[in-house]
């Protein structure tokens, strides 16, 4: 019998002290993940000194891999002058004035600590700007673990439609308090007509729609030009306070993804690379907005505070990061993004198989099956995916690779055509070896 790894050990003790043995719902698989040591640009080493290729990036929150050097020397700088303060730094604003050139509509921001907070900040800052307190969002897309944001998050077909054919608001969590289902209406990613319908007749009674346009859990596939038209029509009408959550897709342009699909937002949630490695969030917009969180005129009408908001080490590990994923670097990295996709979608048809590479820039996810996806309900991997996707992923593991447990995946800056090429013939190989076993 091979004797236990350090990583199994690790796990063994972790379920101790840990439920599921895991910090983390997403980022566990079974048996058990690898346990890092440490990073080093594209690459984790694990506790028994493997060298594993991270194209989970943290779940997409690193452009730049693991202990860029840029990124450690402004931390370096940074921590040695002390860690949190009670009062301003510079840093905060040379961050907040880096997202306004990238894109002028991130006209003001606040930082905060999550893509859960920036969420939440977000949304109620809609109710605040409205007065009203219900809210959209699209079924299936994940905006992190806010109650409203996480409604219909993950739901069985026999539960799909309400009685008029419309998407039912689900409960995520167990407890959730039924205002919160009540006071949140479920979109379709991929239904314009429906979408239009539903916000006819909701509109009036929104403060916000919260949409992703190239949303993960809906497949990585961008969201018809159609049904963004509809939301900005009901925006436009109803005085509806459009959020575009940029948590992820942030990476895609320079400016982020908004204007990629020609969305003028009144709220921008971000996190994830604009901390460059650190844990961030942030909601940005324009100042008339913003003005909602404005406190010099005594109580706004909506407080933001947090501790650790905008602290040092995420604002100078920020700044560096965002240094560093400049025009060419996306290009670069998009590019790159490009190749995988084609490399993978040309290697399964060239092999019979059914299955197609998603994603945008340098974002991708795998989908074995042979239909079309375009929302959360054909994204939902079939019962015999849901088994082959884990076997995909630990053969994956097993060459040298990890992605997240759903097969996707983001490139990072220290990758080359030489990672692209490794990653896409790994996965043609263990995509072909599952389909003909
Ligand atoms: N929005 C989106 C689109 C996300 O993917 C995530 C996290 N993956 C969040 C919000 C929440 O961010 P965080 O995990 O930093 O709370």
């Amino acid at each position: 019998e091979a004797p236990m790894t350090r990583s199994a050990a690790a796990f063994l003790r972790e379920q101790r002290v840990v439920p599921g043995g895991s910090m983390r719902h997403a980022s566990w698989f079974a048996p058990h993940p690898p346990y890092a040591a440490r990073g080093e640009g594209c690459w984790i080493i694990d506790l028994d000194g493997r060298r594993i290729l991270d194209c989970a990036n943290n779940f997409f929150s690193l452009a730049h891999g693991h202990a860029f050097p840029p990124i450690v020397a402004a931390l370096t700088d940074a921590i040695a002058k002390g860690t949190a303060f009670g009062v301003p730094m510079e840093a905060e604003i040379a961050l907040a004035e880096t997202l306004r050139a990238r894109n002028p509509r991130l006209e003001q921001t606040r930082f905060c600590n999550s893509g859960t907070e920036a969420v939440m900040a977000a949304i109620k800052g809609a109710r605040g700007v409205t007065g009203r307190h219900r809210i959209a969002k699209f079924e299936g897309c994940y905006h992190g673990s806010y109650d409203h944001a996480e409604v219909s998050l993950e739901s069985r077909p026999e539960e799909w439609d309400d009685a008029a054919g419309n998407p039912a608001s689900i409960a995520y969590a167990k407890g959730t308090p039924p205002a919160v289902l009540a006071d949140t209406v479920v979109l379709p990613y991929a239904d314009a007509d429906r979408c239009a319908a539903i916000l006819k007749r909701e509109g009036p009674s929104l403060a916000a729609i919260i949409l992703d346009p190239q949303a993960s859990k809906a497949g990585m596939v961008p969201m018809p030009a159609a049904v963004i038209a509809a939301v900005q029509q009901a925006c436009a009408r109803d005085g509806i306070m459009l959020i575009v959550d940029e948590v992820v897709n942030f990476r895609l342009g320079f400016g982020g993804v908004s204007p990629l699909f020609g969305l003028e937002p009144d709220f921008v949630t971000l996190g994830k690379i604009i901390g460059g490695g650190l844990p961030v969030g942030a909601v940005s917009g324009p100042a008339a907005r913003m003005a909602v969180y404005n406190h010099a005129a005594g109580k706004p009408k909506v407080a933001l505070g947090g501790t650790f908001s905008a602290n040092p080490l995420t604002m100078a590990a920020g700044l560096a990061s965002l240094a560093h994923y400049d025009e060419a670097a996306v290009a670069r990295l998009n590019g790159l993004g490009e190749m995988l996709r084609q490399r993978v979608n040309a290697g399964l048809a060239a092999a019979g198989l059914p299955g197609r590479m998603a994603g945008a820039g340098s974002l991708f996810r795998l989908h074995p099956g042979a239909r079309k996806i375009e929302d959360y309900r054909s994204a939902r991997p079939l019962p015999a995916e849901a088994e082959a996707l884990p076997r995909i992923h630990a053969a994956m593991l097993g060459a040298g690779i990890l992605l997240t447990p759903n097969c996707s995946g983001a490139l990072s800056t220290p990758m080359g055509e030489e990672q692209v090429v490794l990653i896409a013939d790994t996965l043609i190989k263990a995509t072909i070896a599952e389909f003909q076993a």
